[in-house]
């Protein structure tokens, strides 16, 4: 395994998994280096069947073996929502900013101590053979009014647990490191290693 595809277009995580993956002697391509390849509509009712579909999609059309990742916030006075479809919550072209409103008004008056959450991403690798799935999952709160200029997404109104910063406040490399992306990664790496 010396070639894997990202099933992205997110510079910045290809960016950051392609430094991941250097050590292993692993090379990342991504999407753009495969402009045949076209968008995969990501419309499974769960992180892993989106991922799974997403990564199978690009292995089948690259004959490389394929990783994608799936994101989503789950809250718990929502029962789990928005769930897999985190991105669009306040509709089809929704931007960050309307899904922020959206949680923070669903959310109004729900006192802080019943207002945990935790994002989950599934990663998914997928060979010609095989495929696996990798979960992380980082569990926090959601605040009441937005805070911090970093990050994405939801990034301004998430607390980390035993963090007093948002992940929109904290340093990209400490957010990485606790977050569930950053986790489900690492699962990853892990399992390349021991397969060595
Ligand atoms: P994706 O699967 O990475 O595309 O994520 C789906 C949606 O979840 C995004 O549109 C964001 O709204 C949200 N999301 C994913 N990762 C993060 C994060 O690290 N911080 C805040 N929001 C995120």
């Amino acid at each position: 395994m010396d070639t894997i595809v990202l099933a992205s277009q997110n510079k910045h995580k290809i960016e950051e998994l392609r430094a991941t993956l250097a050590p292993l002697g692993i090379e990342l391509k991504s999407t753009y280096d495969f402009p045949e390849l076209e968008e995969v509509e990501e419309d499974a009712d769960t992180l892993e069947g989106n991922a799974l579909k997403k990564a199978r999609y690009v292995c089948k059309k690259t004959g490389l073996p394929a990783l994608s990742d799936d994101t989503g916030l789950e809250v718990d006075a929502l029962n789990g929502r928005p769930g897999v479809f985190s991105a669009r919550y306040a509709g089809e072209d929704a931007r960050d900013q309307d899904n922020v409103d959206k949680l923070l008004d669903e959310l109004a008056g729900i006192p802080m101590e019943r207002r945990g959450a935790q994002f989950r991403t599934v990663a998914a690798f997928v060979t010609d053979e095989d495929s696996y799935t990798f979960e992380g999952v980082c569990r926090g709160m959601i605040i009441s009014e937005e805070r911090g200029s970093g990050g994405f997404g939801y990034d301004p109104v998430f607390l980390p647990a035993a963090y007093k910063k948002t992940f929109a406040e904290l340093e990209p490399e400490i957010k990485n490191e606790i977050s569930h992306r950053g986790k489900a990664i690492q699962k990853f790496y892990d399992w390349v290693e021991e397969q060595k």
